[in-house]
């Protein structure tokens, strides 16, 4: 797990509704490397997402973003204001916050497209935000991404605010022009490149709704296969075609496990620098450069751990969500690379050390221990949802076996990958099962919390796989 992801999960979601949600971005952006400017040309379409009307539209914008301009769709002029303010919670968290004030009110539903033109300077967020947020406009690498707010997001300087962007769900259709020597990666569906002057546009749409765009721009090398595009630096290339075989590996492995991939398109992996942190959207991986080179014995966890999700229909829940899928791709994980990299017992001796961590952090937490998993969203837990949710899959694993397990996790993606599924959901599809603890033990660890004191025990999964058994 990296910084990035761990500050969203410390934070972890609020439920509240937003007022504003994005439909669609239309945007055209010129990057400019001699003046370190972007200049940007943005259609964007919210919806008023809350209860009643409401006639202005707040955003936000990098802190040394400026906005020249604000229309309608027919070219006349609306009233807007900007202000440099800080988050509320976070101090050194520094955002331009626009207001721009509708010609009429918008009742709950209603959609409004807004023409905004926007200029300025990216220099990252290395003071707040856990320091991965470190681009600026500069050659041979930079970054236009939700984490700095590189392109207008509605919203007010909240944590309950960043955290909701998670929810969002929205279509693209953006335009990079960069200097020809470039080139623009982005995980949704590559749709034109033309050239002019010295300088190439690249326009990319989404492929599946997303709750982010990421656009970063290199002389990248592009390798395809098997619907897998991979956006590296060069002096990489081996590197790259090695990675290339483990993600065909896994994906083989987890379609194997898990049934074939539904509406697959394509899934990209694009490679930043060190430092800049690892993200997983809708459609692709952001990795650093570490992944590829794969030093590190665990390097390729992270990867199995992302790629695992494909396969995870959306939660769906009247309360925030739990997020248990973060233990069943955590216990993925471990599963994964005692497979594809023949290391037996990493499963058993991960799950111990997990439990063992999850014991030291609850302990220190107000509520925790009576906190049973389905409120982990409601109560602002769900970094436990990594780590005892990964025993809850270990246990169910052991308990029910390879196949049963696996037919399982089959059923429910075949079920719920269009809709969306709900914790109730998968706790249904696990009582159907003939297992006779399986009642019990949906009840302790979903909704109930004996499962945290056998963790407080110190009771290894053998010991608890064995109370079902009884
Ligand atoms: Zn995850």
């Amino acid at each position: 797990m990296f910084l990035c992801c761990m500050f969203f999960v410390a934070a972890s979601l609020n439920s509240a509704k937003a007022q504003w949600e994005p439909v669609k971005y239309d945007m055209d952006i010129r990057v400019d490397y001699a003046s370190a400017k972007i200049y940007a040309d943005c259609k964007l379409t919210v919806t008023n997402t809350s209860t009643g009307p409401s006639r202005n539209l707040p955003l936000l914008l990098y802190r040394l973003l400026s906005v020249s301009s604000v229309t309608d769709m027919q070219g006349n002029a609306l009233p807007f204001e900007q202000n440099i303010k800080a988050f509320d919670e976070i101090p050194r968290l520094q955002v331009n916050v626009v207001s721009i004030e509708l010609p009429e009110k918008l009742e709950e539903g209603e959609e409004y497209s807004v023409h905004i033109k926007y200029e300025g300077f990216i220099f990252g967020y290395t003071e707040a935000i856990g320091g991965y947020v470190r681009e600026r406009i500069e050659e041979p690498f930079t970054i236009l991404r939700q984490d700095s707010y590189a392109y207008p997001q509605p919203g007010h300087p909240t944590i309950e605010s960043m955290m909701h962007v998670m929810h969002h769900s929205y279509d693209y259709k953006v335009n990079i022009t960069v200097p020809e020597h470039l080139v623009v990666a982005n995980g949704g569906k590559f749709v034109s490149k033309t050239s002019k002057n010295g300088y190439t546009s690249y326009t990319y749409r989404n492929i599946k709704p997303a709750w982010r765009m990421d656009f970063a721009i290199a002389s990248y090398e592009i390798m395809e296969d098997s619907g897998i595009r991979m956006f590296y630096f060069s002096a990489l290339d081996e590197e790259a075609r090695d990675l290339m075989g483990v993600l065909k590996n896994t994906m083989a492995l987890f379609t194997e496990w898990f049934g074939p991939l539904k509406d697959f398109e394509s899934f990209s992996v694009i490679q930043v620098p060190a430092g800049y942190g690892s993200q997983m959207d809708v459609t692709s991986i952001i990795q650093s450069g570490e992944v590829f080179t794969r030093d590190d014995i665990n390097a390729n966890l992270n990867l199995y751990h992302e790629l695992s999700h494909l396969w995870h229909p959306m939660e769906i829940e009247p309360r925030p969500p739990s997020r248990w899928n973060e233990g069943l791709a955590t216990f993925t994980e471990y599963l994964a690379a005692e497979k594809l990299e023949e290391r037996s017992g990493l499963v058993e001796k991960s799950s111990m050390a997990i439990s063992q961590n999850f014991v030291n952090r609850c302990k220190n937490m107000p509520n925790c221990r009576e906190t049973p998993l389905i409120d982990y969203g409601k109560a602002r837990m769900t970094q436990h949802s990594y780590t005892k949710g990964m025993v809850l899959f270990h246990v169910l694993y052991e308990l029910i076996g390879h196949d049963e397990f696996m037919g399982l996790i089959q059923r429910y993606y075949q079920a719920y990958y269009k809709t969306g599924g709900s914790t109730h959901d998968l706790t249904e599809m696990i009582k159907e099962l003939p297992h006779e603890g399986l009642t019990r033990f949906v009840d302790e660890w979903f909704y109930g919390t004996r499962s945290s004191e056998y963790l407080f025990e110190g009771k290894s999964v053998e010991e608890i796989v064995s109370i079902y058994n009884e």
